[in-house]
């Protein structure tokens, strides 16, 4: 019983046994190898999908979609190197093989296109297609292909590439179609990814297309900006030149003749013209004549334009009649236009601005260009305004030359009443001497005893010979003033030619009963000097002084050294000067109105005085309140040592 039992469970433990091991081998040992390639398989997929995944991008560029499609083929082969990945592309109904891998000694030429219809099916479908025998229908067309390839079965899946290119397709061939299991999961993952890089990379194409776009139209527009700047700043430099032009034509003293050409000058670079002219109505001829200062016509050529005004078929003619700014595209070949003088100026293009001056027309502006349709409306309204500021100027011009013809006539009548004066003075000098002698003869009694009225009548000869004889030498003093006298300049001291002065007024002064003090500083420094002329200029100021003071006045006379000059003054205390007179007793033949009938005078002894002392590098000057006296000064610079 015992060992029966024993049996049993021997024969129990070998069944069991048995069936472990039969377990093991059949079943659990393949499960578990299954296991590990499906494990295995799994990680290798992750793997796959995790690399590709990391390298994945939008391209911004159709090349790099290219790129990115390589290495995902270049990862799928390297997943299968036993198989081959051929790619495709669609163009005008065939298939053209632009890419493949498989590893060949011998690289071979079979880039070419290609016609199958499972190429078409898969493409529309946009599917993944399975042939595991390739060899039905219309195969002939690829099967060198896939006999070079060793394809006998086919998986092949679409994707369409970025950038609207044409569709692609991948062929995943193989001997047998073993490995399709294991490579659709492949080939879905390397399609979908394909299709949706390219709907991103589309997206990102467009927007970059787009932000190429508003970049050149940014570029553009800052160009715009850029030339409308420069052109703005161009604009205001000339339009300061020209109101520089302006401004310093019409200042005093301004040179109007250069004014107008350069005002035309402007103009011409404003508007890029190669002539601008002013042509101006002269009345005389009834004509209008070119004006100097013309840009672009040379003096001779001026010279031969002028047109008369009754000659309607002139435009500039026209403007100045009816007063309407002209513009003509192409002057040489407008009826509107006298084409002979485009043609001599060798002009197209033509502006024509009236010039009008408070309202009166004056003449016109003519602009020329030889390009042809040159000229806009704007630049003819600019015209308008500067042919404004040009008729100012020509006004200008004309003035000034007519101002300076006066002058010129003037100055040369000045020149002949000088020389009159000088030689009529010289003629007057000696009977006026012949005429003091003899009448002082007979005043003396020399010559046979006077009645009372012949004395009368004979001191009144004698002091109107005086006056005359004064006012002759005045009028010599001056003359010679005028012309080139030479100044006898010497080391001088003024204290002396005072002190000289006053001993020869002094006579006078006791006549009238004024009471002469003498002020001068103890040492006054020596001035360079000429010491007749102005010891004249002392003897002036004392007589007037005593003049014009009247009787019982008081005179003082002051030298003060002032350190780089001697300033010599003679004060009185008569009714002085008025404050609008004070600067006229200076002019020649200038009488003050008080004084004109009630003292005798010339109105010269004050220029000549002034004149004197500015030859002598010094100034004259008077200081006076009305009623409280005057006081004459003038100052020498002191002599160097
Ligand atoms: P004249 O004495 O011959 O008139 P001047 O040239 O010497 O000519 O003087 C010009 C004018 O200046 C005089 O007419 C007079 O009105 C004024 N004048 C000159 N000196 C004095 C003075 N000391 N006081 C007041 N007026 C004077």
């Amino acid at each position: 019983m015992v060992n029966e039992l024993l049996a049993a469970a021997a024969i129990g433990t070998a069944g069991a046994f048995g069936a472990y091991w039969y377990l093991k081998f059949r079943c659990v040992l393949p499960m578990e190898s299954a296991l590990r390639a499906s494990r295995k398989a799994f990680l290798d997929f992750t793997a796959f999908t995790k690399e590709t995944l990391e390298r994945a991008y939008a391209p911004e560029q159709q090349e790099h979609y290219g790129d990115l499609t390589n290495y995902y083929l270049i990862k799928l082969h390297k997943s299968f190197p036993d198989t081959c990945t051929l790619l495709f592309e669609k163009g005008q109904g065939q298939w053209r093989l632009i890419n493949y891998l498989k590893n060949f000694k011998v690289e071979p030429k079979l880039l070419t296109s290609y016609r199958w219809s499972a190429f078409d099916r898969s493409s529309s479908d946009g599917e993944l297609l399975r042939f595991d025998d390739v060899n039905t229908g219309d195969y002939q067309n690829v099967a060198e292909l896939f006999s070079v390839f060793g394809v006998r079965s086919a998986l092949m899946c679409p994707f369409t590439p970025a950038g609207g290119a044409p569709e692609r397709l991948i062929v995943f061939g193989a001997g047998g179609p073993e490995l399709f299991g294991a490579a659709q999961p492949y080939l879905r993952f390397v399609a979908s990814q394909l299709n949706s890089i390219s709907k991103v990379s589309d997206q990102v194409l467009v927007l970059k297309k787009e932000t190429e776009n508003l970049k050149n139209e940014v570029s553009a527009v800052v160009k715009e900006l850029d030339v409308a700047g420069s052109r703005l700043i161009q604009r205001a430099r000339e339009r300061k030149a020209l109101y520089e032009v302006v401004t310093s034509v019409t200042a005093p003293g301004g040179d109007s003749q250069y004014g107008c050409a350069a005002i035309l000058n402007i103009v011409a670079k404003i508007v890029e013209a190669d002539i601008v002219a002013s042509l101006l109505f002269d009345e005389s001829k009834g004509e209008l004549v070119v004006s100097p200062g013309a840009y672009g016509i040379t003096d001779s050529e001026r010279m031969c334009y002028s047109i008369p005004v009754n000659n309607q078929a002139s435009s500039s003619v026209r403007t100045f009649l009816t007063r309407k700014p002209f513009i003509s595209a192409d002057a040489q070949n407008d009826p509107d236009v006298l084409a002979r003088y485009a043609k001599l100026w060798e002009i197209h293009s033509l502006m024509i601005v009236p010039i009008c001056l408070r309202n009166r027309i004056i003449g016109v502006m003519r602009v020329g260009s030889r390009k042809k349709d040159f000229f806009t409306p704007d630049q003819l309204e600019f015209l308008t305004i500067i042919a404004d500021e040009l008729a100012i100027i020509i006004e200008m011009v004309t003035l000034y030359e007519n101002l300076s013809k006066t002058a010129q006539e003037l100055a040369q009548l000045n020149r002949l009443k000088d020389e009159f004066l000088s030689t009529v003075s010289h003629e007057l000098k000696t009977p006026l001497t012949t005429i003091k002698g003899f009448v002082s003869v007979i005043l003396s009694g020399e010559v046979g005893p006077l009645n009372e009225q012949q004395l009368n009548f004979l001191s009144v000869v004698d002091q109107s010979v005086n006056r005359l004889t004064h006012l002759i030498s005045n009028l010599l003093d001056l003359s010679r003033l005028n012309g080139k006298v030479e100044m006898e300049f010497q080391k001088a001291d003024l204290a002396e030619l005072v002190r000289g002065s006053v001993s020869n007024v002094s006579l006078k002064a006791r006549e009238k009963k004024v009471s002469l003090t003498n002020a001068l500083e103890k040492k006054l420094p020596a001035v360079q000097a000429d010491t007749r002329w102005i010891g004249q200029v002392i003897d002036n100021l004392l007589i007037n002084a005593i003049k014009y003071a009247g009787p019982g006045a008081k005179i003082s006379v002051s030298g003060t050294d002032k350190g780089e000059a001697v300033v010599i003054c003679v004060e009185d205390n008569g009714p002085g000067i008025p404050l609008e007179e004070q600067k006229m007793v200076f002019e020649k033949f200038y009488r003050g109105k008080a004084s004109a009938n009630q003292v005798p005078g010339t109105g010269l002894g004050l220029a000549i005085s002034r004149s004197v002392v500015e030859k002598h590098g010094g100034k004259i000057w008077v200081e006076s309140k009305p009623g409280k006296g005057a006081r004459f000064c003038f100052a020498l610079p002191v002599a160097k040592k």
